[in-house]
């Protein structure tokens, strides 16, 4: 069958923007691109932190960035130098806007407006439906993520949280920290911690977050933020400039990379989140850089992973820590950040660090419960294997 496109990409969000992006400035801009998305974005939706060394693909956009974090526990309170990182922030706004006009000058990148309704293998290439109207491509990137179906085998999670982006009237936020985590408030059978990103001295993203198994209703939200402003903050007065909410999945279940032989899966639905935190902005750029890569080197887009991802693994432990109340979270994150150079903890968030170095972590984490959880994860693991049906095995990143 003859292509129309050799790429088509369904989903527009971060990780849709960032393919493209990453495949032009890999020289593959002779390259037919279809750019598919329900609709153009007009909201100011997300707001993504990470951590880098040094500048990453997006730092024109990069709103604020930080060399010093606050992280709160229950009892002790540090302000962590973190360089050679440097913890950033980039608004949904900035990003959409910046990739749109980059897209416009692209004569190689069509964009389409439309509910994507099928993606089917058709003999060499694979068709995209939409709205009624079929798109043929070589390669199809799917970044619209459909939740999974649970299984008993495995945690399902959900990293949730709603933002005020405040104004106050005396100048209470230190522009030169943003607060990584604060756990000073009410714990209840799950995580909650509040991060705090501030713009300036009266300004800052304030942003009330669980980890837990459901989402709550969203005066639960707002009570906590209102709460955490005036008893921690110590403000009384100030405005709401702007909301944000989000849900992000925390799961160890495998997410399908292939799901047929011309279609790849990137950005949240291909597994690019981490299962344990929730971050998902970086990822998306290594997966970007490296299936840009392996296109242009090899044709085809699925490099290389390692058979076992041991990183992934400690995921799914910490999770199962979580979700059987083996440790509390609010204590583990403590323990985390009071026993490790924050650069260390940074690392294996990343995913990055050696053998030895996760040992050195885990040892000053609640050894007993960890042993446990890992023991516990082996046999539902088995269980999942023993009992799986379905022929594709599904692979995390
Ligand atoms: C509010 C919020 C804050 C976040 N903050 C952070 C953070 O600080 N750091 C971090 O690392 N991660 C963060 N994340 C997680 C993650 O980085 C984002 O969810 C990120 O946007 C995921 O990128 P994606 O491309 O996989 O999904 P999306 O960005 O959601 O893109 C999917 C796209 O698919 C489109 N789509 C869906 N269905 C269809 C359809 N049927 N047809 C056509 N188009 C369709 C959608 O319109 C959307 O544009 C945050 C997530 C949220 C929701």
């Amino acid at each position: 069958m003859q292509s129309q496109f050799d790429y088509i990409i369904t989903g527009a969000g971060a990780a849709g923007r960032s393919l493209v992006y990453h495949l032009g400035q890999a020289g593959l801009n002779h390259q037919r691109i279809l750019l598919i998305d329900e609709a153009p974005k007009r909201q100011n939706d997300r707001t993504w932190c990470f951590w880098e060394v040094g500048s990453g693909p997006f730092e024109a956009v990069v709103a604020r960035s930080w060399d010093q974090l606050w992280f709160h526990g229950a009892e002790h309170s540090r302000r962590i130098a973190i360089e050679p990182y440097r913890y950033k922030m980039i608004e949904g706004g900035d990003f959409y806007r910046f990739t749109e006009e980059w897209i416009a000058a692209q004569p190689n990148i069509t964009r389409h407006y439309g509910r994507v309704e099928r993606i089917e293998e058709r003999g060499e290439g694979v068709a995209v439906l939409v709205d009624n109207e079929e798109y043929y491509g070589r390669w199809v990137f799917n970044s619209i993520y459909k939740p999974q179906q649970r299984h008993p085998s495995y945690v399902h999670w959900l990293q949730h949280f709603k933002g005020w982006v405040i104004k106050s009237r005396e100048p209470r936020f230190d522009p030169e920290a943003a607060t990584f985590m604060d756990f000073r408030i009410a714990q209840g059978n799950d995580v909650r911690f509040v991060y705090v990103l501030p713009y300036g001295a009266h300004t800052a993203l304030v942003e009330y977050t669980f980890f837990s198994p459901a989402l709550v209703a969203h005066e639960i939200y707002d009570a906590g933020l209102r709460s955490y402003i005036t008893s921690h903050l110590g403000i009384d007065s100030y405005s709401i400039e702007h909301v944000e909410f989000g849900v992000i999945p925390m799961t160890d279940m495998p997410f399908v990379r292939q799901p047929s032989p011309h279609v790849m899966n990137i950005g949240t639905a291909g597994g690019m989140t981490k299962a344990s935190t929730g971050y998902t902005f970086q990822r998306i750029q290594q997966q970007s850089a490296r299936i840009a890569t392996s296109l242009r080197t090899t044709g085809q887009p699925f490099y290389r992973k390692p058979l076992m991802n041991r990183h992934s693994l400690m995921d799914g432990v910490l999770l199962n820590v979580l979700d059987t109340g083996r440790e509390r979270g609010h204590i583990f994150f403590d323990k985390l950040f009071r026993r490790n150079p924050p650069q260390r903890v940074l690392r294996f968030l990343d995913e990055e660090t050696s053998l030895v170095e996760d040992i050195a972590l885990m040892m000053t984490a609640n050894t007993p419960a960890f042993v446990a959880a890992s023991l516990d994860l082996g046999t539902r693991r088995t269980w999942a294997a023993l009992t799986a049906t379905n022929a594709a095995a599904p692979e995390r990143e």
